[in-house]
This record gives C-alpha cells, structure tokens and sequence, in this order.
C-alpha cells in the first residue's frame, strides 16, 4: 500500500481541463519529483494532494483511506512553498512550535519537538532570533522544521528553493535530501529545474498538458525518454 495513492484524478477550473486521469501511488519514504513545464498542472496536483484544490473527479487515498473530501487538516501531510510565510513578530523556535500551540499540545511536548526538528536542521543557534534576522536559506530551513514538528505522513514540496540564490539553492537541495534520508517519509516536490529532479527523485513523474508523460527513476528516464517530449525536457540525447 502507498503512502499517497492517485486513482483517475482530475481536475477542471470552470469549463478547462487542467488535470487528466492521474494513476499514481507513491510509497512510504519514496521521493517523487514532479516536473514538467510552466502550467502543466504541477501545482495543481499537488494543491489537490494537499486538499488545498478540490479534486474534480478520482480518489485520493492516503495510508490506505480515502481523504479526497477531507479538508487539508485531515490529510496528515504539510506543504512547504518557496515563499516562507514566517510570522515576523515571533522567534525561529515559536514559528516552528505555532502549530502545535494552536492544535493545544502541552509545552513540554511542543520543546521537544521543536528541539528536536531544530536539531535535525542545525537551527539550534537560532532558535530565539526572528525572522528578519535571518537569511533566505535559514528562513526557508524554518519553514521546513515547522512542517517537521507536526510529524506528517508525506511533505509536499511545490519549488521551496526557486526563491534562493544558485549556491544556495545547491545546499538546500543537498539538506532537503539529507532530510529525506533521515525522516524516511514520502515527500512530493514540484520543480521546473531538471537537475533538482535528477539528484533528488527515486522517481520522476513528468507531466504534460495535465497528463503523465512518463513515470520512472532518473537513470530510465534519461536512458529510456517515452518520448521527445520527455526527451527535451530531461535533456537526455534521443
Ligand atoms: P504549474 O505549477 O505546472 O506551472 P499550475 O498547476 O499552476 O501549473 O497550472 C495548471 C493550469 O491550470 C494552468 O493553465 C493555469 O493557468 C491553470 N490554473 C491554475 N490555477 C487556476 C485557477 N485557480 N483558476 C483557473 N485556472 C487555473
Ligand atoms: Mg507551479
């Protein structure tokens, strides 16, 4: 059983298609990119993954349950954007424990598991600064411990680093694949950046026009492109 399961999903924003009949299912602890051009559908899928866009047609199941008419709170995953979102009046530590507040945890609950997503993060030194008092690459870290805390099933990733400058989108990507290594958790990332895809995918789903074009690891995609659709966009010679 997969962790995130798609079964003929859809989706129509007034009379347009956007999302067409997507069979998918991603397992525990597997890294699933998503790539493909500008308005293919990437974050739509994703939004709709995350309940954050009603699904127009289709199931989508996570753990095994069927979620597609569950609010985002139901669903058990957290998304992570490219812009931070990060409360400014509060401290590193407060924005990553907020959720947990809100959601009534007790303190020493909420310490621990700020501690330990700090740790995980190396924001520790952090903990007590505040948002200004931070860089891009820090307060992106933040934003991703604050999805830590809350210990969901999957993370959704829609271009967390597109923000970022190119050395330090390199470091993130090098930490958000060490994340992955350690938590073990599905994760989802949406990119339009072929080498994000390629270093940190077990599998590359590429869409086109609101369809899979292809599913498969980096190495088959490149090797063994569908077509030349996904052949100019992995940039492999077919
Ligand atoms: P991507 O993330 O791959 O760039 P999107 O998922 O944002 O693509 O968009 C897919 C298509 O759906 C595009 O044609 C876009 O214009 C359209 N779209 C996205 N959101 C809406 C919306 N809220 N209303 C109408 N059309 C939308
Ligand atoms: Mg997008």
């Amino acid at each position: 059983m997969g962790a995130i399961t798609l079964k003929g999903v859809e989706k129509w924003f007034g009379p347009a298609q956007v999302i067409k009949g997507i069979d998918l299912e991603v397992g525990a602890g597997e890294f699933v990119v998503f790539v493909g051009p500008s308005g293919c559908g990437k974050s739509t899928l994703l939004r709709m993954i995350g309940g954050l866009e009603d699904t127009s047609r289709g199931q989508i199941l996570i753990d095994g349950s069927d979620v597609t008419d569950q609010p985002p709170s139901g669903r058990g995953l957290t998304m992570v954007f490219q812009s931070y979102a990060l409360y400014p009046h509060m401290t590193v530590g407060e924005n990553m424990g907020f959720s947990l507040k809100t959601a009534g945890a007790p303190k020493p609950e909420i310490e621990a598991k700020v501690a330990a997503a700090a740790e995980v993060l190396k924001l520790e030194p952090l903990l007590e600064r505040r948002p200004k008092d931070l860089s891009g690459g820090q307060r992106q870290r933040v934003a991703i411990g604050r999805s830590i805390v809350r210990e969901p099933t999957a993370f959704l990733f829609d271009e967390p680093l597109s923000n970022l400058d190119a050395a330090l989108r390199v470091e993130m990507r090098y930490e958000i694949a060490k994340l992955h290594r350690r938590l073990k958790k599905a994760m989802i990332y949406v990119t339009h950046d072929q080498v994000e895809a390629m270093t940190l995918a077990d599998r590359i789903v590429v869409l086109d026009a609101g369809r899979i074009a292809q599913v498969g690891s980096p190495r088959a995609l490149y090797e063994r492109p569908a077509n030349l659709f996904v052949a100019q966009f992995i940039g492999s010679p077919k």
